[in-house]
């Protein structure tokens, strides 16, 4: 079940706050998550498909499943990013696509960084992601291509930013 989390105001991204999903050392070599086939090599999550299957059919491979997807399945978000206002509705499908090709491009240096969910209410869409970075990035790229106006909060205690983007 997803914890209730208040949001406590933080000035930036604090290096000191650490995401509780990425263990240090806390995954074996080599380790293949079963979800989405990462592979955990060299010390980080990474994206290889050929490498993932050959891993995959060898015994002594670890099967666990990577960070983004333990985040999916908690429904545990370090970002969210929440849309809104009467200009949102006509501009829908850009933006949407303009979020998805964001998580796309974002994916091929990090893997961890995903969509946990997006959903869309009137005149409103939230999007979650399993990382701060994520969600800052998207924020900005909705911000720079229809201009409105961004907040930013950060909290204090735990890696979460709350990113509301507004434009009637
Ligand atoms: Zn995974």
């Amino acid at each position: 079940m997803a914890r209730k989390r208040r949001v406590y105001v933080r000035r930036g991204v604090d290096p000191h706050l650490e995401d509780p999903y990425l263990r240090r050392g806390g995954y074996r070599e080599p380790t293949v998550c079963p979800t989405c086939g990462l592979v955990f090599h060299d010390k980080r999550w990474r994206r290889d498909d050929e490498l993932s299957h050959k891993l995959h059919r060898r015994k002594q491979t670890l099967l666990q499943k990577c960070p983004a997807c333990r985040k999916i399945e908690d429904q545990y978000p370090m970002g969210i990013v929440t849309l809104s206002g009467h200009y949102l509705p006509e501009h829908l499908e850009d933006i949407r696509n303009l979020i998805r090709n964001e998580e796309q491009r974002g994916a091929e240096k990090n893997p961890l960084e995903r969509i946990i969910k997006i959903e869309e209410g009137e005149r409103m869409l939230v999007v979650q992601t399993t990382t701060e970075s994520l969600a800052l990035r998207i924020g900005r790229i909705v911000f720079r291509a229809h201009r409105g106006s961004i907040d930013y909060k950060f909290s204090d205690r735990e890696k979460l930013v709350r990113i509301d983007w507004h434009r009637d």
